[in-house]
């Protein structure tokens, strides 16, 4: 099979190797297709792993900062965390009726009962096992983590399964009775995911702050009320013009930009709620007054990984409009091109397709 290997920078090979098998001896033999995931999380039994043909991979902000240097991870590896296809293969103790199930496939499994499990999330198991890299023809998965998705669901927009269970796990952290008004600053895939599971929890009027005409109007499809354009007014007006000077209830930073949590900050009421979807820089720190989120008793929530809301998430994705979300697809020789066209942030979603693309 055709298998995409990362090297360090933005050097890529793409080779061939011999297709994994899930062997009975309960261990991996798929050696050249390493997790792209930090070393402690382990290779899945092969007798509890299915082999997924993959029909879709996402590009994530995290393949173009590993090529850029600004995430930590050792090459030589496969990248590739946001992937889709068709179950082809079972281990021995996995029902081979799976076999030809469409899923999405988590990157990790959870144990369920480790600290992390009970008290943080099944994102953060401590004893996981990880799915091989995507960028390739086959992936391995324990079958726990290939979660089967709804018939009306296309493959393709299953691969956003991943970010947008991040998104998921994020706004249900919000407390959202009797929220008139929320506000989503950055209209990227995660901030329209956000804004969408925000909107659908029973936030009455959504807000999207973003400076890109394109992105404002699928925020649009994606259940906007309300589209705010940085570039031609400030925020904090816009949104007093639409409160009677009173405030959002809930408002996510979805960019990554400290500046733009103080923003957050500014707009929200007293015992407003605000959410950190965005992934600030190392060190960076809240730029705001202190005395101000005290004193109007303002909550600041940081919202990560995918929570326990994975196997629900293709679900709560399925009835989306998904019209104009695909910039781009690739095939798996291109998808270096993919990962430099995605870190330029000239559309929503680059997607590679490693079993070939007419
Ligand atoms: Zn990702
Ligand atoms: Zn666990």
């Amino acid at each position: 099979m055709r298998v995409l290997t990362w090297h360090g920078n933005a050097n890529f090979t793409l080779d061939n190797v011999p297709k994994p098998r899930l062997t009975d001896d309960g261990e991996q033999k798929f050696s050249n297709v390493t997790p792209s995931l930090p070393q402690k999380w382990s290779i899945p039994k092969a007798k509890k792993s299915v082999l997924v043909k993959i029909d879709t991979v996402g590009v994530c902000g995290t393949d173009v900062h590993i090529t850029q240097g600004l995430f930590p991870s050792t090459p030589p590896k496969v990248l590739g965390h946001e992937g889709s296809g068709v179950i082809v293969e079972v281990g021995k103790s996995v029902d081979p009726s799976r076999i030809g199930e469409r899923v999405a496939l988590n990157t990790t499994s959870h144990c369920g009962i480790c600290n992390a499990c009970r008290t943080w999330s099944f994102s953060r198991c401590a004893s996981a096992e990880a799915t091989s890299g995507m960028f390739a023809e086959y992936a391995i998965a324990p079958s726990q983590s290939a979660v089967t998705i709804p018939d009306r669901l296309d493959l393709e927009h299953a691969a956003l399964t991943e970010p947008a269970a991040c998104c998921l796990s994020g706004a249900e952290m919000m407390n959202v009775e009797e929220c008139d008004l929320g506000v989503v600053v950055g209209g990227g895939i995660m901030g329209l995911f956000t804004l969408a599971f925000l909107k659908k929890r029973g936030v009455k009027t959504m807000v999207m702050s973003e400076p890109v005409k394109a992105r404002r109007e699928i925020a649009a499809q994606f259940g906007a009320d309300l589209l705010h354009d940085p570039l031609s007014s400030e925020l904090e007006e816009f949104i007093n013009d639409h409160t009677n000077g009173h405030g959002a209830d809930i408002a996510a930073e979805v960019v990554g930009k400290p500046q733009l949590v103080k923003k957050c900050i500014s707009v929200v009421r007293p015992r407003g709620q605000v959410l950190m979807v965005g992934v600030s820089p190392k060190g960076s720190a809240i730029p705001s007054d202190l005395y101000d989120l005290h004193y109007r008793e303002i909550t600041l929530k940081g919202a990560f990984g995918r929570g326990n809301v994975f196997d629900r998430t293709p679900e709560a994705i399925a009835d989306l409009d998904f019209t104009g979300i695909i910039s781009g697809r690739y095939d798996l020789k291109d998808a270096r091109q993919a990962i430099i066209d995605s870190g330029e942030a000239k559309g929503i979603k680059f997607v590679v397709k490693p079993s070939g693309y007419p």
